[in-house]
């Protein structure tokens, strides 16, 4: 059984990704399609980029991240999830997939923008607005059903980039949080900071020397560098109700 199925592989299920699996915990995105993000003609408003970024190459080095993290992805539509055994959730969720074997995972942040619909026999409590379903949730993400953690846009986010990715690194944490490791910051801090102070190096956070953060820079920029050199060739998904013949 996995620690953390993160259903939905947009902006705010990578981010979570990034942070339960740079805990440690075995976390497996289960992506269904493609995030809203990809009809995006120009990201401009992500700190960071100063002209912008190309929306699916952001998507692209976030998915890398993840996998750099040890996030395992799965291809797959998730169309209904329940508990393991009724009277006692700790023992986890099954997530059933279109055409895929069952997934058992001890906790379940639902990253799907914007189908929540295998969430229904959980009875996690979600709200209909139009034709569109939220699901409800406290301030870090968790919903009324303990071990299930909603993200992003389908907990009723604002519907921009940073906002999903920001999100979904607090639910990531909450469940974090909820599992073993009751503290964690993922903090990457200089050699000393903490034990020039004479104090141990906090849970969940590194400590590293000259050499090895020049090291990791080099191999960052090597990586940004590689990933721009080219433009990419692929085009912003329309709206699905756009005619373009
Ligand atoms: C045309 C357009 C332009 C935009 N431009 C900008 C912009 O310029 N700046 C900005 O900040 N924001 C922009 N946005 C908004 C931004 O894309 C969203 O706010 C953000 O992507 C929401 O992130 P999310 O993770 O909640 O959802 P998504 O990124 O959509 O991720 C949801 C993921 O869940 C998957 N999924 C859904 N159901 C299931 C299921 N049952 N099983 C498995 N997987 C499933 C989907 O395939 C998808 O990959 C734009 C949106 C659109 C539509």
């Amino acid at each position: 059984m996995r620690d953390v199925c993160i259903v939905g592989g947009g902006v705010a299920g990578l981010a979570a990704s990034i942070f339960t699996a740079r805990a440690g915990l075995d976390t497996l995105v289960v992506d269904g399609g493609e995030s809203i993000l990809a009809r995006n003609a120009s990201l401009e408003n992500y700190p960071g980029f100063p002209d912008g970024v190309d929306a699916r190459r952001y998507l692209q080095l976030s998915r890398e991240q993840a996998r750099t993290a040890g996030a395992e992805f799965e291809l797959g539509r998730v169309t209904r999830a329940e508990p393991v055994a009724e009277t006692d959730l700790e023992a986890g969720f099954t997530l059933e997939t279109e055409g895929g074997e069952p997934l058992e995972a001890r906790r379940v942040i639902a990253a799907s923008w914007s189908d929540s619909d295998y969430l229904v026999p959980l009875d996690v409590g979600r709200i209909q607005r139009g034709s569109k379903h939220f699901v409800s949730t406290d301030a870090a993400g968790r919903t009324a059903v303990d071990g299930v953690y909603a993200a992003g846009r389908l907990a009723e986010e604002p519907h921009q980039a940073i906002v999903a990715a920001g999100h979904g690194a607090k639910v990531g944490l909450a469940a974090v949080h909820d599992s073993d490791a009751n503290f964690y910051h993922d903090w990457v801090t200089p050699e000393g900071y903490f034990t020039g102070r004479g104090r141990e190096v906090p849970p969940g956070c590194e400590e590293i020397d000259d050499d090895e953060r020049r090291r990791r820079d080099e191999q960052a920029r090597a990586r940004m560098l590689e990933a721009f050199e080219e433009p990419l060739d692929e085009a912003p998904t329309m709206h699905p109700s756009v005619d373009r013949e």
